[in-house]
């Protein structure tokens, strides 16, 4: 039984009827660029989150970078965020010409550790850009309290957390805005890139539409210098049927993650949390071992797939190494030399659950 970290193909049959015919009158339409479906699926995604202005963009990464040029993050700013992460985030505050300050994570949520921003904050911090890691919400209520006492932008890095709540209100309306990413293996994933600003301030949402389309507001009147960075038709389509069955993914994903927590419960190989604050949405089903290397090599000659998200901390990435040169961030280097993901995906069998946990017994026992 060879077991994927994510099996698109069982989601696309299950859905291929309607995402067929979806594109193929999106082809007859001809409507490629903004067309209906892009306005569809905005206002569907908005209605869904709860919020104001959802724009779609070409993929998460251009998400957050045109959520911070629209917030006026610029050269010189200073925005904090967690070096226990996907690069992306990182790159966005680069784009913009502002520094990522790293701040150590909790390695019980594998999200930035709130207790930890305030030393931080300089007279340069402009924002703080929480990353929902793994699908479970940031520490909102402490993160969103210290922006205002400092007078500080909240930007959400949602890329993994579309459909993840805190009580009942979803990731991406918390902070002044969200940035989401459509790429294909991700909780609501198209069939190439994509992205969604989410805000709920319509001058935000302005700059974000503005900004996505050339810096044009008016055809051919050019406004700032914006980008080539547009939702496109085909993938809205695709999107637009996948946000029907969005909660059934996510109930799909936390069954498969509880059933493994039950399973690998006393083993040591678990997740350092159950459900914290919040719903969490189990992008990654992410536990901490000493056993990682065995653990996966038994994996692998099993035909089951598993991954090291993230085996470096942003700080000790070459790009950014010279910038942190002695610094120490131990948890996120912890969690990052202990961690490793097993497969998780909305239509994993039970079956196939307890296969991927006898080899990790065994490999445990070995
Ligand atoms: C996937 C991801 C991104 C980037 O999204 P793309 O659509 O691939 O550009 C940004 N941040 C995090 C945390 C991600 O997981």
């Amino acid at each position: 039984m060879n077991i994927p970290m994510v099996d698109l193909k069982v989601q696309y049959h299950a859905i291929k009827e309607e995402i067929d015919r979806g594109i193929l009158e999106a082809l007859e339409k001809t409507q490629f660029i903004l067309g209906p479906n892009v306005t569809a699926f905005e206002e569907e995604a908005a209605a869904f989150l709860g919020v104001k202005h959802a724009i779609g963009v070409a993929s998460g990464t251009d998400a957050l970078h045109l959520a911070l040029a629209a917030a006026g993050i610029t050269e010189g700013d200073e925005v904090i965020t967690s070096p226990f992460t996907f690069i992306a985030t990182a790159e966005a505050i680069r784009y913009v010409g502002a520094t990522p300050v790293f701040v150590d994570v909790d390695p019980k949520s594998f999200n930035i550790d709130p207790a930890r921003i305030e030393a931080a904050i300089t007279p340069r911090t402009k924002a703080v850009l929480p990353v929902h890691l793994f699908g479970q919400p940031a520490d909102m209520d402490a993160i969103q309290a210290l922006c205002t006492k400092h007078g500080l932008l909240m930007i959400e890095d949602c890329a993994q957390s579309f459909g993840a709540d805190v009580n009942g209100r979803m990731t991406g309306t918390f902070g002044a805005l969200g940035a989401f990413s459509f790429f294909p293996s991700k909780n609501l994933g198209c069939y190439g890139d994509g992205g969604l600003v989410t805000t709920s301030c319509p001058e935000l949402a302005e700059r974000v539409k503005v900004l996505r389309n050339h810096g044009s507001k008016v055809r051919y009147h050019h406004s700032v210098i914006g980008y080539n960075s547009r939702l496109d038709e085909i993938q809205a389509v695709i999107l637009r049927v996948k946000l029907k069955h969005i909660r059934e993914y996510s109930e799909g994903r936390r069954r498969v993650a509880h059933l493994y927590s039950e399973l690998l419960a006393g083993t040591g190989a678990t997740p350092p949390f159950e459900d914290g604050k919040g719903t969490h949405v189990y992008h990654q089903y992410t536990l901490l071992t000493d056993r990682r290397d065995a653990i996966m090599k038994a994996l692998t000659d099993a035909g089951i797939a598993s991954a090291v998200y993230y085996p470096i901390p942003l700080h000790k990435q070459d790009v950014f190494a010279a910038d942190y040169a002695g610094v120490s961030l131990p948890a996120a280097e912890e969690v990052a030399s202990r961690c490793m993901s097993l497969p998780i995906f909305p239509e994993m069998t039970e079956e196939q659950v307890r296969r991927v946990v006898d080899v990790v017994k065994s490999a445990l026992k070995a």
